[in-house]
C-alpha cells in the first residue's frame, strides 16, 4: 500500500492512472475506521476490479466543523488505520494535512468553497449551518486529486450522498456515485467513529435511535392509511424520552430522493434523526420499508 501525503503528488499519480486507462474506486474518509468504512473499500474493490486501484482518504476537515464542534476531539488512531487499509486492500492512503488541503487558509488567503444551496438547508443543515459548505468543498477537492472513476459512499449519512450526488450532477463530475448499506453492530446501533465517545452506560442507551427506526417501521408496516408524521414524531420522541442520557435533535420524514419531507408517513418514506447520548451526538436513518 502506497501512502501519498502530497496532493499535488495524488493528483499526478491519478492523471497517469487516467492516461493509462485504469479504473480508479475513491472512499473518503475522516478515518478511525470501523466495518463500515472497509465495507466501502470492499465494494469499491469489487466496482473496479483486480486490476484497478482502490484509494482511500483519511481527513479530518476542519471546514466542516463549526467552531463549537469537537474537530480537536476527534478520534484519530492512524496506525491502527494504515493497518486496517493495507489488510482491507487498499492501494493508496491519501493523508494529507491542512496545509496541503487548504494552503493559506489560516492567513485567509483560501477563498473558494462549494456550496449545495438546497438539500443542505434541512436535518443535518439544520443543526449544523456551516457543516455541508466544508463537506461539499472537501469532497470536491479530493475528486480532483484522486479523478476516480467511482466513489462509495454510506448511506448512514444519507443527506450527506444525496447532497454530493447532486453536486456531482449539477458541476459534471465525470465520475459515479455509488452508496452502500450502513453496517450496525449486533445490537442494530450503526457504526460510527463517534461511537468510541460513549461511556458503557451510554453505549448501552446509544441503541435508542435504532429502537426509534424500528419502532416507526412497525407502526407504518402495521398501518393501512399513511401516518400523520406529526403523531409518530412525538411518539418517537417519547420513546427517546425513556433513556436518561439521550436528548432529541430531529427527527425528520422525508422523501429520500428529494430530501423533501413529508406530513405523510409511508413504506416509501425515508426517516432521519439526531440524537444527543450525553454529549456525543449519533444520526441515523432508513426507509420504513
Ligand atoms: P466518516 O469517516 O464518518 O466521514 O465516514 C466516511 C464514509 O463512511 C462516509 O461515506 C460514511 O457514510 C461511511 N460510513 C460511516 N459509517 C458507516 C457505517 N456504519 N456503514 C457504512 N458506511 C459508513
Amino acid at each position: 500500500m502506497r501512502i501519498v501525503t502530497s496532493a499535488a503528488a495524488m493528483q499526478c499519480l491519478a492523471l497517469r492512472w487516467r492516461r493509462t486507462g485504469t479504473r480508479v474506486g475513491f472512499v473518503p474518509t475522516m478515518g478511525y475506521l470501523h466495518d463500515g468504512h472497509l465495507s466501502l473499500v470492499s465494494r469499491a474493490r469489487r466496482l473496479v476490479g483486480k486490476r484497478g486501484i482502490v484509494v482511500a482518504s483519511i481527513y479530518v476537515n476542519p471546514t466542516q466543523f463549526a467552531p463549537t464542534e469537537d474537530l480537536s476531539a476527534y478520534p484519530r488512531d492512524l496506525d491502527r488505520d494504515k493497518a486496517l487499509c493495507r489488510k482491507a486492500g487498499v492501494d493508496v492512503l491519501f493523508l494529507p494535512s491542512d496545509t496541503e488541503m487548504y494552503p493559506g487558509r489560516d492567513a485567509g488567503g483560501y477563498s473558494t468553497y462549494v456550496v449545495e444551496e438546497k438539500l443542505s438547508q434541512g436535518m443535518e443543515g439544520g443543526a449544523r449551518p456551516t457543516h455541508f459548505r466544508g463537506v461539499t468543498t472537501v469532497v470536491a477537492k479530493l475528486f480532483n486529486l484522486v479523478l476516480p472513476d467511482v466513489a462509495v459512499l454510506g448511506a448512514k449519512d444519507w443527506q450527506q450522498a444525496a447532497i454530493l450526488r447532486r453536486m456531482v450532477r449539477d458541476l459534471n463530475f465525470p465520475l459515479k456515485l455509488v452508496v452502500a448499506p450502513t453496517l450496525r453492530e449486533k445490537d442494530g446501533l450503526a457504526m460510527s467513529s463517534r461511537n468510541k465517545y460513549l461511556s458503557t452506560e451510554e453505549r448501552s442507551q446509544a441503541t435508542i435511535l435504532y429502537r426509534a427506526l424500528k419502532l416507526a417501521k412497525e407502526v407504518v408496516l402495521s398501518s393501512r392509511a399513511p401516518n400523520y408524521a406529526d403523531v409518530l414524531k412525538k411518539e418517537l420522541a417519547a420513546l427517546i424520552a425513556t433513556q436518561p442520557a439521550a436528548r432529541l435533535d430531529y427527527v425528520e420524514f422525508f422523501d429520500g430522493e428529494t430530501l423533501q419531507p413529508t406530513t405523510s408517513v409511508t413504506r416509501d418514506t425515508h426517516m432521519a434523526l439526531a440524537v444527543f447520548i450525553g454529549k456525543t451526538r449519533l444520526i441515523d436513518n432508513a426507509e420504513l420499508r
